[in-house]
């Protein structure tokens, strides 16, 4: 079977297990192999295998035979050496429905919003409060003070959880405005589709009459020319007519490569605010207050307080991760009759926890290095030879090579595609620089202890 096959196959598993199950339980299966009607998981522990065996294995045979395959059994496979699994990803969402139901007149092509996702759900802390100001102030939908509000940072760190906040609390407040929210993704789609189906003038025409326009995940619009090219003048239409736009992206307007230059300082002319990654108080926050929920659903089950911290203490990765873990810590301790004690999250988020470890990425060392040096995060992999940005450069290669299990070449190929000599150059002239260059020794250190957490 092929990858692709399997990748629709895990399409209509988010639909019909829903997204927290898919993430929870179907993301971490590494498929092994598929012959004579036997397919084959890797999958972190038997618990898990059992777990999904009891509850998902009709699904994924009746989708993975709807794929041609003909497979009538699963097998689970726990490798002996721990699975090799990826960085945590975004969960796939499920596809919304065709019509918002964020608007009251159902002709906008919106995506759906999750009920879940509004301020009240929402955890403030030091590390997203101004995030959480900012979109709290453009819910008001009072006059659009500024345009657009750009809010940008990592995976799972509540871009999408503030955009829909936003949404309910503005259908709450001004039923009355027309609120549009869809994902970069979508509104390529719909784009493609009218040009297809030779329905643009409608599409602009849709796309112009809304108050409020929510597009989620921008940076997926990059590369894109002619999709680019109409968002463009659908923004400028917007914001001519004085309507509020919301745009997220994983990163800054500036450093969204193959985003033409028109449309980064169009992005930059309104509100620009971060989510900074998750600190330890807010984690813990965001676990005391999802724990309500599952006490709720798992009556009788307790979480001691020394376990949530263990929990905010070593999964960094992202909320959705952490979110994840909580699930199916309940769900295992649910189903084996057992108290939730620090011996059973252990053993039960093993490759949670394993993959919390090695978290910490290349590109996150270099903008937490250029952000410390206040350079561009692009000037790290540009060709720039100045002293002020090729040092810096050279103590991001430094503490790539130290902090991540990467290769010479792979950091090269991260570096704008320099070659692993040039890398090793930079790593010993820091290393033979640190011995003797206080300053340098001192932002060494203090780098690695932002970059450890
Ligand atoms: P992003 O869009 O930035 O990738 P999401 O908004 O999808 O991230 O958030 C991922 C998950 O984490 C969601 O389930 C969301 O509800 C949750 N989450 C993120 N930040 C917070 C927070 N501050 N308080 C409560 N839940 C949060
Ligand atoms: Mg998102």
């Amino acid at each position: 079977m092929t990858m692709e096959a399997w990748g629709r196959v895990k399409d209509s598993l988010v639909k019909r297990i829903g997204k927290n199950n898919y993430t929870t339980w179907i993301e971490p299966l590494r498929l092994a192999d598929l012959s004579e009607g036997v397919v084959r998981f890797e999958v972190p522990t038997t618990f898990f295998g059992d777990w999904v065996s009891r509850n998902f294995a009709d699904h994924i045979l009746s989708f993975l035979n709807a794929e041609g395959q003909s497979v009538g059994r699963i097998e689970f496979l726990v490798p002996t050496r721990p699975a090799v699994s990826e960085p945590a990803k975004p969960a796939t969402r499920a596809k919304p429905a065709a019509r918002a139901r964020a608007v009251q007149d159902d002709e906008l092509p919106g995506a759906s919003l999750d009920a879940r996702f509004t301020f009240d759900s929402f955890v403030v802390g030091k590390p997203n409060e101004l995030a959480h100001a900012a979109a709290r102030r453009v819910a008001e939908g009072g006059p659009v003070t500024f345009n657009p509000l750009f809010l940008y940072g990592g995976v799972g760190l509540g871009k999408t959880h503030l955009m829909h906040a936003i949404a309910h609390e503005l259908q709450a407040r001004q039923p009355h405005l027309r609120v549009l929210y869809l994902s970069a993704e979508q509104f390529m789609y719909r784009f493609v589709q009218a040009l297809r189906d030779k329905q643009i003038m409608d599409f602009k025409e849709i796309f112009r009459s809304v108050d409020v326009l929510m597009v989620d995940d921008v940076q997926f619009i990059a590369g894109k020319d002619s999709t680019q090219e109409e968002f463009f003048h659908t923004f400028n239409a917007l914001v001519d007519q004085n309507k509020q736009i919301v745009i997220s992206a994983d990163r800054a307007p500036g450093e969204i490569k193959d985003l033409e230059d028109r449309i980064k300082s169009r992005l930059q002319c309104g509100l620009v605010v971060d989510l900074h990654p998750t600190d330890y108080e807010l984690r813990l926050g965001i676990l005391q207050q999802k724990v309500e929920f599952y006490r709720q659903q798992y009556k009788g089950l307790e979480i001691s307080s020394g376990v949530l911290e263990f929990l905010a203490h070593r999964i960094t990765t992202n909320v959705r991760v952490l979110e994840g873990a909580l699930t199916r810590l309940f769900a295992f301790a649910s189903l084996v009759g057992r108290e939730i004690t620090l011996e059973l999250a252990q053993d039960c988020l093993a490759d949670i926890l394993r993959a919390s470890d090695r978290k910490l990425t290349i590109e996150e060392i270099q903008r937490k290095v250029a952000e410390h040096y206040n350079i561009r995060l692009s000037d790290m992999i540009g060709p720039k030879r100045l002293r002020n940005i090729a040092r810096p450069r050279q103590v991001a290669m430094y503490l790539a090579k130290q902090l991540t299990p990467r290769s010479l070449p792979e950091i090269g190929r991260r570096f704008g595609g320099r070659d692993h000599t040039t890398i090793m150059h930079g790593v010993r002239k820091i290393e033979e620089l640190m011995t003797s260059d206080s300053q340098l020794s001192d932002d060494l250190q203090l780098l690695r202890r932002l970059l450890q957490g």
